[in-house]
């Protein structure tokens, strides 16, 4: 990040200030600083301070307190403990680019100091190179031989390693738009912040809603990890998406006593998931607690990885046990009514509506889990459980005759308009704080349309059609979850100019700050969204464990879309102009167009 500032103080002094820093996407530890400061039209003295702010505070509260700390000529190494029942502790070193005329520790700031005679017209530039090793981490390294490695190696040495690496990382990422500079810099935008936000080394923590911008939510992991944020990662081919497979893996032991806890066998992910994998939802709004869908999206992301990267020995080590024992929990979680099994007292996606009985959405996914639970089980050898498919083959699926899927049972006797009483007329995560939205059938957010945008539930397509226009019209969109989710939906049903409204809904979020919220940091599912409404929605990629489905589509007023993919270990490029799609697999590539499989061997293209 580069920032330039001219800045003319009240006597007329004009300095220019040029920072640039970068946290090193070759070794996590690192973090640099330059400034380059020149005065422009006086020779005043220059004074720099270098260290750390100890008063920083997380959510309002001051959170570390220092143990330590060890100066010398140009280094600073001290010791952060943060309170609470973690004590988590950081060991900071720093190394300054010129020798201190004064270590300060004042309670408040740690740091050196040096002051400059200027020179109109000199460029005085200071390096910070700073060396961050905490007890969360896996890796072994320490901060003294880290300073011991900063003081011999340069900014310079350290930026290009940085840069040639995230290059590598960021193209896998990156889709380029042709012919819409507004959508391709928002597109880049959202790209660049569900690359950096993925845990490349480890699965101590995983993707959080917020990903890396923002202390709102409490960098929790919730469902939007496993549906929105990691089909982005495995569909591009970053191999660290398996961390957060593991990450819902190391806790599977808190997940069983969850189940235990309530009486159930199997295990129970939590809705709001934390380091420890302890259910974190707020204790005032129970309501979340009650979305159990969590437990079956865990599955799917298993099914979808596994269907993307043929990764075997993820399933036989981790992926089978996993979806053994998230079937047992469904088979127990189940109620025996009117002859087949329903799943009662959940709350679906929608949040306007907690406490209901069969969630189309929970529903349908715990069949699709139980299903492919049976089937995975038996390709890796393993005898499945008899009642995964009983249950599957009598779980309640709601559709009407008309093939309109009703959210929850009831929910077509609601209302069509949303009635209020009392309260003012807008609220947290509600377009209207008085609405009585459980009379109502207008939801916060898709809940069925989700089945059929990221879960590729092949419903015909007058079911599609006719789902699409009846939620669409029904959904607020109060959360931003709503957008990918739309675009796709209207980019399926050949609505292009909606789809690109919605894609560019998602993609202008935060850079536009288009909900005003920004500032609590990003809405990390949306972003990843933008992303999948352009490959998904747009290209109408879908990836099988058979095969690469493909339904290209092209607005009309873009002159190309390009991007990189990864399926069975085969890299392909995908570019999109106004008359075709080309797909340029590194290998052969098995394809489904228009109903047909057929081996791509090289350089392909298909009509639009
Ligand atoms: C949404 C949830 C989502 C959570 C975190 C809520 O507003 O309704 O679906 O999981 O935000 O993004």
């Amino acid at each position: 990040m580069t920032r330039t500032v001219l800045w003319e103080n009240s006597k007329g002094d004009i300095t220019e200030l040029c920072f640039e820093r970068f946290a090193s996407f070759v070794n996590d530890h690192i973090y640099a600083q330059k400034i380059r400061i020149t005065p422009e039209n006086h020779n005043k003295g220059i004074k720099i301070i270098s260290g750390a702010d100890l008063r920083t505070k997380s959510n309002g509260f001051a959170m570390c307190s220092l143990e330590n700390a060890d100066f010398d000529k140009n280094t600073i190494i001290f010791t952060l403990k943060t309170k609470g029942k973690y004590a988590h502790k950081f060991n900071i070193g720093i190394v300054n680019s010129f020798d201190s005329a004064k270590d300060v520790n004042d309670g408040k700031f740690l740091y050196q100091t040096v002051s400059y005679k200027s020179e109109q017209g000199k460029t005085y530039t200071i390096e910070k190179k700073t060396f961050i090793t905490t007890s969360r981490d896996t890796d072994g390294e320490n901060t003294e031989n880290g300073v011991k490695f900063l003081l011999k190696t340069s900014y310079d040495e350290l930026f290009s390693e940085h840069k040639e690496k995230w290059q590598k990382f960021f193209d896998k990422i990156n889709i380029d738009i042709k012919g819409d500079d507004r959508a391709d810099t928002a597109l880049r935008f959202c790209n660049y912040h569900t690359a950096i936000s993925i845990p490349r080394n480890d699965s101590v923590h995983s993707l959080s809603a917020k990903n890396l911008t923002g202390e709102a939510y409490n960098d929790y992991v919730w469902w939007d990890c496993e549906v929105y944020q990691c089909p982005i990662f495995a569909y591009a081919g970053v191999e660290s998406v398996k961390n957060m497979l593991l990450y819902r893996y190391d806790r599977l032991g808190e997940a069983k006593k969850a189940a235990n806890k309530e009486g159930r066998r199997g295990a129970r992910f939590p809705f709001i998931s934390s380091v420890t994998g302890e259910e974190k939802v707020w204790k005032h709004v129970r309501h979340p607690y009650m979305q159990y869908h969590v437990v079956a999206d865990v599955a799917w992301n298993v099914i979808n990885y596994y269907g993307i990267t043929l990764d075997d020995e993820f399933m036989k080590n981790y992926g089978i046990e996993m979806l053994s024992e998230i079937s047992d929990y469904w088979v127990s979680r189940v109620e025996k009514r009117n002859d087949r099994y329903e799943i009662l007292e959940v709350t679906g996606c929608d949040e306007h509506h907690p406490y209901v009985n069969n969630d189309a959405y929970t529903n349908y996914l715990v069949y699709y889990v139980l299903k492919n639970t049976d089937r995975l089980c038996r390709k890796f050898g393993i005898l499945p459980k008899d009642e995964w498919l009983q249950v599957a083959d009598k779980l309640y699926l709601p559709m009407d005759k008309g093939g309109l899927i009703p959210q929850f049972d009831g929910y077509f006797d609601l209302s069509q308009t949303l009635e209020s009483e009392g309260g003012s007329n807008s609220g947290f995560q509600m377009k209207n704080a008085g609405g009585m939205y459980h009379k109502s059938q207008i939801i916060k957010q898709p809940d069925v349309m989700v089945l059929f945008s990221y879960i590729h539930n092949n419903f015909p397509k007058s079911v599609y059609e006719r789902n699409w226009d009846y939620y669409e019209a029904m959904c607020e969109a109060s959360s931003s979850l709503t957008f990918p989710v739309h675009s796709i939906c209207a980019f399926d049903n050949n609505q292009l100019y909606k789809g690109y409204k919605y894609f560019l809904h998602c993609a202008q979020m935060d850079i536009n700050d288009i909900h005003g919220d920004a500032k609590n940091g990003i809405h990390a599912g949306c972003t990843a969204g933008a992303w999948y409404a352009i490959v998904r929605g747009l290209a109408g990629i879908e990836m099988h464990e058979d095969y690469v489905k493909i339904k290209p589509k092209m607005l009309p007023w873009w002159e190309k879309v390009q991007f990189k993919l990864k399926w069975h270990n085969i890299d392909f490029e995908v570019v999109i102009d106004n008359d075709k799609m080309t797909i340029m697999p590194e290998a052969p590539l098995t394809v489904c167009y228009k109903g047909d499989i057929k081996l791509l061997s090289g350089v392909t293209e298909f009509r639009l």
